[in-house]
């Protein structure tokens, strides 16, 4: 056996987080994150479980029973979204125009379900015409869209045209609002969005771990009357209700602390006001976009769909994005990204998301990228 390593305290580096997330944690969540902790039944932890799902409900803008952080990343929630929706047998329409379609898309096939796909090209939104024609064609039963799409920098818009043609086919609809929950205008109810998901590490500015999810109760009842189990036992929701619904009994030992720390981010959004959040997030993303188009970049997604908490930036001729990026980290502590899949080398991925999302930051960003690019 060796001996017991030597491993020196914990000290990370001071970044300024400017990548596609985990964006700047505000410090009265780091705060939050350092308070005691107590048993995952306890009484306290019950009032905390039921603020946390008033704040998220507030948050994505629902009033739907079925709103919880899923313990887990983002993609914890993504497929306790579609693995308790899609059972064998069902169809599910998902995009092509991005990664994290791909994503909908294994997630889908997992559960049993059969996959067709609407499609458009990474930088592209999805058109109402082309989900109608997949629609009249394969008939899905589910429907997903990314509504903030990391990989490209686009905002879907028209969403409430998109709910309209599935619910016209007596399909549910999945939204991706990972990218844009708390920091882009997004609103399940009015929108009619039978169930979204989200992350806590973009515009909530919070360290992942917790992961949003909403469902509304027709979604729920698809959910409960499945004849075939959920296939993954952690995010059944159907045993998960028994925590997070009226019973408040034992499915697994909640992520305490990071419940906690989603509770000040959601606090935060609440002070704030959640329409001025997505004003401050369009002010302060819009003077970064107005500012790396004054060097001469150029973003890659047109204005008509463009992403505030996730600006897309074509690499300019002549420079390298991995040398940029090593640059800026090394020389500023400043993290920004590449692209991915099939934007990989073409464009910069610069978040502006929640406590990130300030005119500091962006001074700071502009002033070291044309440093880096000089
Ligand atoms: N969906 C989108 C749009 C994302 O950007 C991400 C992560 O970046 C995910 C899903 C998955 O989230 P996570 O990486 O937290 O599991």
């Amino acid at each position: 056996m060796s001996d017991a390593p030597d491993v020196d305290e914990l000290t990370p580096p001071q970044r300024t987080l400017m990548g596609p997330g985990p964006s700047d944690v505000h410090p009265r969540v780091l705060r939050a994150m350092s308070t005691p902790l107590v048993g995952h039944l306890d009484p306290s932890f019950i009032d905390i479980m039921n603020e946390v799902q008033e704040l998220l409900r507030y948050t994505f803008r629902t009033d739907n029973q079925w709103t919880i952080p899923v313990s887990g990343t983002g993609s914890a929630s993504m497929e306790a979204a579609i693995g308790n929706l899609v059972e064998p047998g069902d169809t599910m329409l998902v995009p092509t125009n991005g990664y994290f379609g791909g994503r909908m898309k294994s997630m889908a096939e997992r559960a049993g379900g059969e996959v067709v796909e609407v499609e458009a090209p990474w930088g592209e939104p999805l058109d109402p015409a082309d989900v109608q024609a997949a629609f009249d064609e394969h008939q899905p039963d589910i429907f997903g869209f990314v509504h903030a799409e990391t990989s490209t920098g686009v905002l879907q818009p028209n969403v409430p045209e998109l709910t309209d043609i599935a619910h016209s086919h007596d399909a549910y609809v999945v939204a991706d609002t990972v990218t844009s929950l708390g920091g882009v205008e997004f609103r399940a109810d009015e929108w009619d969005v039978d169930v979204a998901y989200s992350g806590p590490q973009k515009c909530l500015s919070c360290p992942p771990g917790a992961s949003p999810l909403t469902l509304n109760d027709r979604a729920m009842d698809k959910v409960l009357s499945r004849e075939e189990l959920t296939r993954s036992w952690y995010l059944d929701l159907s045993l998960l209700e028994g925590y997070w619904g009226d019973d408040r009994s034992y499915h697994h030992t909640a992520p305490i602390t990071n419940v906690y720390a989603l509770r000040e981010a959601l606090r935060l959004v609440a002070e704030e006001g959640i329409e001025e959040r997505w004003d401050r997030h369009l002010r302060v993303a819009g003077a970064l976009k107005s500012g790396v188009e004054a060097m001469g970049l150029e973003m890659n997604a047109a204005d008509d769909y463009w992403l505030p908490s996730l600006n897309a930036v074509r690499v300019p001729d002549g420079a390298d994005d991995g040398e940029v990026i090593s640059y800026l980290l090394e020389q500023y502590d400043l993290e920004i990204a590449s692209g991915l899949g099939d934007l990989d080398g073409d464009i910069f991925r610069i978040g502006c998301m929640g406590h990130s999302a300030n005119p500091k930051n962006v001074t700071y960003l502009l002033a070291s990228l044309a440093d880096a690019l000089d």
